[in-house]
């Protein structure tokens, strides 16, 4: 049987029968990969399982499992965790972010579709989480994996006449497709929802950060600090625009805009 030994992140978990658990991974050579872990949920008399009881959603570990890229469910037969994220679990806000970026990476990927680079900056991300850098390093990482994708919309210039807008005062959100309008166009918005110019720029600093092998990234020192409640209309206008791209909608993102 061809196995491979990697280090992956438990995107998603489903129980599967009384002892199973199918575990959507993300690992760092192969991307995502689906697996089935048997007997996870299984204690024996010492109350051990097989893989601790379990595997926990946005643990990382040393994995092996079978490497079929044919297979839409492959078979998982060793986890060992390296991170657990106690620093992110230890707030409902850390956890919340986690799950967005999972979910993000989850959705806009296919099964072995290998990105080494996001691997790093995700499990990066993951052991920043609940740091003082929190909301930055997750939006940059939101970003980060948008871009990726693909379906990043444009934040410098407005949607509807391509000026820029990141010096503007007044910027809105185009509620309708995603993306920003400019104080201009936005009399032709049905809606109006301002956002602040101050995290626009911020978003857009982070975008262009250099990205290295590990996934770490350098904050810029004059960045807008980001709280919760100021980046949730950002978070709200990406999730907006992925369902017009995608016609997929985020589960978790209404926990991470409700803050
Ligand atoms: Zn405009």
């Amino acid at each position: 049987m061809a196995m491979l030994s990697d280090r992956a992140i438990c995107l998603r978990h489903f129980e599967y029968s009384e002892t199973s658990q199918i575990v959507l991974l993300f690992s760092r050579l192969r991307g995502l990969v689906k697996v089935i872990a048997k007997g996870a949920r299984r204690m024996n008399r010492a109350g051990e399982g097989k893989f601790g009881g379990g595997i926990d959603l946005l643990d990382e570990a040393d994995a092996l499992f079978t490497d079929y890229d044919d297979r839409e469910l492959n078979t998982i037969a060793e986890w060992r965790v390296v991170a657990a994220r106690a620093a992110m679990r230890r707030s409902l806000r850390g956890v919340h972010l986690g799950l967005f970026l999972a979910e993000l990476l989850a959705e806009l990927f296919e099964q072995f579709d290998p990105h080494a680079v996001l691997y790093g900056r995700l499990s990066w991300t993951l052991g920043k989480i609940g740091g003082p850098e929190t909301e930055s390093v997750v939006l940059a990482g939101a970003i980060d994996v948008l871009r990726e994708a693909g379906v990043m919309p444009r934040i410098a210039f407005c949607s509807t006449c391509d000026r820029p807008v990141l010096e503007q005062k007044d910027v809105s959100i185009n509620t309708e497709g995603g993306g920003v309008v400019c104080g201009h166009c936005e009399s032709n918005l049905s809606q109006r929802h301002r956002i602040d110019a101050r995290l626009l720029r911020a978003a857009a600093r982070l975008w262009k950060l250099p990205r290295t092998d590990d996934g770490a990234i350098e904050l810029p020192d004059d960045i807008a600090p980001l709280d919760a409640r100021m980046v949730a209309p950002l978070y709200a206008m990406l999730g907006r625009h992925i369902e017009h791209t995608t016609g997929r909608r985020l589960r978790t993102l209404r926990r991470v805009v409700e803050a």
